[in-house]
């Protein structure tokens, strides 16, 4: 019998990369820059400092090509990295497609997602620096569950602020959140002038993630030895993320594949940009040319839908303004069940490169990604987060093309997480329980415009 590739494509320990990729050095054009809601100015290193710690802050705006990940964080990282990279034959095979379709599997980290791969520099950097406490927000309990496990690893506290509709709904994420260490609030809250402030106009809020980012800068603001800590959308978490794409690439390298299309989940984009951005570089550079797509839920339709404008990152309005594609910072959408997809903006990277044509974007309604989630248990044994089943739904669609077209597509995604916890979302389609909520575009465009109204006037 002629061997055939193999199914799980392994790296081992020592062919693990050590630097991460920073795409800013190789964009065709940079990014507008972050502004201060007070002055419309760039925003210096000095206005970051009380959240952030100076490595970080200087990640954030580094154009140097590539940033060694120091060994201490090589050391937690190797826990579980370098992951595995499958080829879907069984996936294939049930579709009946000519493509061939490979998946970069994150759901072995400790999180069971991508996040532990910025979540630990995240706290070694704040550790080395003499941090004492991280706080964040979380809306499923996907980031807090990566940001309580890195701060184990450095011996940090990790103060949590949950969306409320996940802290009553979803109770494991917070159980595994205090198993590393953690402490959760469900937000908004009490404890802090923006939670309270949401709680006098609606005693019943939901929370959304804008909210709970409030909260979090809040309490990182005002205490020196207390820093904020962001699971998505910043430059150097996307940095931090690129390990998945070029772990990706020396996988495809060793069974000879370039890849033709590469797909991935977008939320805020970090996992998206983690596997794609390796990947620009190649096309940049003329060794390879392919597509690359965004899917996000029709839901919370920030890139096909949203406006590329400045807006700030939270509800309250106390993050820098960034430029990117929002829905308004004060976006509340239906609360479907990819919780990691509920972010009213993109990360102004891959904003940046949508509006410069370097990738495309569709919105998918939650059945259909679902449909393609359970197919994709079904075939291929793992049961996906509710996440990239909106990028298996895209690849689905895609293999099916290459059925009736016969075209022999190579075909990536990012497998950003596995659903162990967040199967009562699967109970629920199964049971004929999952709706979709579409938005008319007239609708979301006059609540972005009216959201964007109430920022500052910039210069
Ligand atoms: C948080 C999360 C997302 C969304 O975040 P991105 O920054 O867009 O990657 C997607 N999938 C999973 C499994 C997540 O935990």
């Amino acid at each position: 019998m002629a061997a055939r590739p193999p199914h799980q494509i392994r790296l081992d320990e020592s062919e693990m990369p050590t630097r991460w990729y920073n795409v800013l050095h190789d964009l065709p054009t940079p990014p507008p820059p972050v502004l201060h809601p007070g002055t419309g100015q760039p925003i210096g290193p000095e206005d970051l400092a009380p959240l952030f710690p100076l490595e970080l802050i200087a990640q954030e705006v580094s154009t140097e090509q590539y940033v060694d990940i120091p060994e201490e964080v090589q050391d937690v990282y190797r826990l579980w990295r370098p992951s595995p990279l499958f080829r879907a034959y069984r996936l294939e095979k049930a579709l009946g497609t000519p493509a061939r379709i490979y998946y970069k599997y994150e759901g072995v980290s400790p999180a069971g997602s991508h996040k532990p791969n910025t979540a630990v520099p995240q706290a070694y950097y704040n550790a080395k620096a003499g941090i004492k406490r991280l706080s964040t927000e979380t809306g499923a309990g996907q980031w807090g569950t990566a940001l309580a496990f890195a701060c184990a690893q450095f011996d940090l506290a990790c103060e949590v602020w949950q969306v409320r509709a996940s802290f009553d709904q979803k109770p494991y994420r917070r159980m595994m959140i205090e198993t590393f260490g953690g402490t959760v609030h469900p937000s908004p809250s009490e404890l802090t002038a923006a939670g309270r402030a949401i709680l006098a106009a609606d005693p019943t809020s939901s929370g959304s993630l804008g909210i709970a980012i409030s909260e979090a800068v809040e309490v990182a603001a005002q205490d020196p030895t207390t820093n904020y800590a962001l699971g998505s959308v910043l430059n150097h978490v996307l940095m931090h993320q690129t390990i998945i794409g070029e772990e990706a690439l020396l996988q495809l390298a060793k069974v000879g594949e370039t890849p033709d299309l590469l797909v991935g989940c977008t939320g805020g984009g970090s996992n998206f940009g983690g596997l794609a951005f390796p990947f620009l570089r190649e096309r940049w550079a003329g060794r390879m040319n392919p597509q690359v797509l965004a899917v996000e839920p029709e839901a919370c339709p920030s890139l096909t839908q949203g406006t590329y404008a400045y807006d700030f990152g939270d509800t309250a309005g106390m993050t820098p303004l960034m430029k990117m594609h929002t829905l308004g910072h004060d976006f509340i959408p239906d609360p479907i069940h990819s919780g990691g997809l509920r972010y009213h903006g993109m990360s102004p990277l891959i904003s940046h490169l949508y509006e410069t044509g370097e990738l495309s974007a569709v919105a998918k309604p939650q059945t259909e990604c679902f449909a393609a989630g359970v197919l994709f248990a079904r075939t291929e044994g793992i049961v996906p987060a509710p996440e990239p089943t909106h990028a298996l739904a895209s690849v689905v669609e895609e293999a099916l093309r290459c059925k009736e077209t016969g075209e022999e597509k190579v075909i990536l995604t990012a497998l950003c997480g596995h659903g162990h916890l967040d199967l009562p979302a699967y109970d629920a389609y199964l049971h004929g329980r999952v709706v979709d909520h579409g938005w008319e575009s007239a609708d979301l465009q006059a609540s972005v415009a009216k959201a964007l109204t109430k920022l500052p006037q910039l210069a």
